[in-house]
């Protein structure tokens, strides 16, 4: 499949990658479409900085990672353990990835966790043709919400903020929300 994959400053590549397997606990999406952060563009031209250059503790991954933390999409497979989310069902993606056991996760504040990583910057992200992530951090879209307008709750927000700006979604709610 085709990923963009940041391997260096001033270092992007349109490469040819495998397409992820879907583990246990995980679900393999289709992007729709993808958002370019402004982190993005300084990881390109000042970094990297939050793409690792060593194992990322939580992930184990390094660059070249495939950027792209602003993601809605569509199912493709679940993972054997995923019993509430179907092929062919529209998604976003919240893309923090916290421990779950420091003080602050445990506070519930996994967006300031001390080991915190990000999909599309710690691990593989959606500037592909596909990509693979928890299912914990998926929210599905409510058929009101257009697909083309998930991408703009995905940005780093906990996954109860997200869900609250989704299920309250109307044009001038969202512009408070976020
Ligand atoms: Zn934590």
């Amino acid at each position: 499949m085709r990923a963009l994959r940041l391997h260096g400053q001033h270092d992007i590549r349109l490469e040819q990658t495998p397409i992820p397997s879907c583990g246990p606990s995980e679900v393999r999406i289709k992007p729709a479409l993808v958002g370019i952060c402004g982190t993005d563009v300084h990881e390109w031209s000042r970094g990297p900085t939050l793409v690792p250059t060593k194992a990322h503790v939580l992930t184990g991954c390094k660059a070249p990672i495939t950027l792209g933390h602003e993601i809605c999409g569509v199912v493709e497979e679940v993972g054997c353990e995923v019993d509430d989310i179907e092929p062919g069902q529209h998604v976003v993606v919240q893309p923090i990835l916290a421990d779950q056991t420091c003080r602050a996760c445990l506070l519930g504040n996994i967006n300031v966790c001390r080991q915190q990583g990000f999909v599309g910057l710690s691990k593989d992200g959606g500037l592909a043709d596909y990509l693979v992530v928890k299912r914990q951090n998926l929210e599905v879209l409510p058929a009101h919400v257009p697909l083309e307008l998930g991408g703009m709750f995905s940005n780093q927000l906990p996954s109860e903020r997200v869900r609250e700006a989704l299920i309250l979604y109307r044009s001038f709610v969202l512009t408070i929300l976020l």
